[in-house]
């Protein structure tokens, strides 16, 4: 479908595939007496992260897998989140574990990703993950950036473009740079031999944003600050992917927007994502994809592909 001169990427036709080719590779493992299972760890009363945790539980028991979700008040202490996950981590029948964002002030962050099993750690935010991830031969692909890289993977092959060398050497720019989303964007575009540069709220405030952005043949926004990005802000012909998802009050309705000016950047684009049924869709299935990989892993069951391979990444594991 295409949107003025753009193609619109449907992420939500992209994350219907994998969820098939998921359903297949669960038959297998659980026909083998394994069922793959999932718990998140929630802090409370923050409503983008309640409504992410509804939509994983039921796509996983929509998917057969085990399911838990442990829930932990906003003035909850470090040790006790510690001993969630620590519980977690001893439970032989949880093979994935993601610890919902944000967590609350008085809890450290890399402390309690510190306390992640590596083999358990499905976003890869355990140091010893994330710096597989750095050398470029991830164990654990992070969701959101994995979804970004199928909708351009599917895009670029769709496109008749050779995807393998589609990568080499174009600019990807990426803005934001949090260690779940912006950051591992970088790594992949390295990982796929890009020319990568990596922006966030400092280039912005020095007014320098568009400088980088109109030079991306490929531009990542993941800022989640509401239409970021306009038609001034990038060249024609750039293949832009929005991660933002932005509630923001019109009248009594609230509508969720991307970090893209969707109309702007759509009249230059060559292809784009729409926010919502772009990056979102697919990036929950991914979550399960790793969760089957997790267990297959921990158990040397299963047939799945590693989902490294998916992307055309090199991997650990
Ligand atoms: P974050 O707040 O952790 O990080 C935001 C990053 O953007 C930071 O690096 C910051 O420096 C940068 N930034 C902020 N303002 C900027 C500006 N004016 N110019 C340039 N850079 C700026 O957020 P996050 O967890 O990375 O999430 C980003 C967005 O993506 C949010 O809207 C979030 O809801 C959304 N999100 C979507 C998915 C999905 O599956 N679609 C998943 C995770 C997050």
């Amino acid at each position: 479908m295409n949107v003025g001169q753009a193609h619109l990427i449907d992420g939500r036709a992209i994350a219907a595939d994998l969820k098939r080719t998921l359903r297949d590779e669960i038959a297998v493992l659980t026909a083998e007496g394994v069922c793959p299972g999932l718990a998140t760890v929630l802090f409370e009363d923050d409503y983008a992260a309640e409504a992410y945790q509804r939509r994983l539980s039921a796509l996983a028991l929509d998917l057969g897998c085990h399911y838990v979700s442990e829930a932990l008040p906003r003035d909850a202490q470090e040790a006790d989140a510690l001993a969630t996950v620590g519980k977690l981590c001893a439970d032989p029948r949880i093979n994935g574990i993601l610890i919902l964002r944000p967590l609350p002030p008085q809890i450290s962050e890399a402390i309690v990703y510190e306390a992640l099993d590596p083999l358990k750690d499905i976003e890869a935010v355990h140091p010893f993950n994330a710096g597989l991830l750095e050398l470029g031969r991830p164990r654990f692909v992070p969701s959101t950036p994995a979804s970004c890289f199928c909708c351009l993977d599917n895009y670029v092959s769709s496109s008749g473009r050779d995807l393998a060398r589609f990568y080499e050497g174009i600019n990807v720019v990426v803005v934001g740079r949090s260690a779940n989303v912006g950051r591992p964007a970088v790594l992949l575009a390295l990982a796929r031999n890009a020319t990568v540069m990596s922006c966030d709220e400092y280039t912005s405030a020095r007014g320098k944003l568009h400088e980088y952005t109109e030079r991306a043949d490929v531009l990542i926004v993941a800022a989640g600050v509401p239409r970021l990005i306009g038609a001034e802000h990038v060249s024609d012909g750039v293949i832009a992917i929005d991660v933002g998802i932005n509630p923001v009050k019109e009248g009594t309705r609230t509508r969720l927007v991307g970090d893209l000016d969707f109309d702007g950047v759509a009249s230059k684009a060559e292809a784009i994502t729409p926010v919502p049924g772009g990056v979102g869709p697919i990036t929950q299935v991914w979550l399960l994809k790793n969760t089957v990989f997790a267990a297959q892993l921990q158990t040397g069951k299963g047939e799945i592909e590693h989902p490294a391979e998916v992307l055309g990444l090199g991997h650990d594991g």
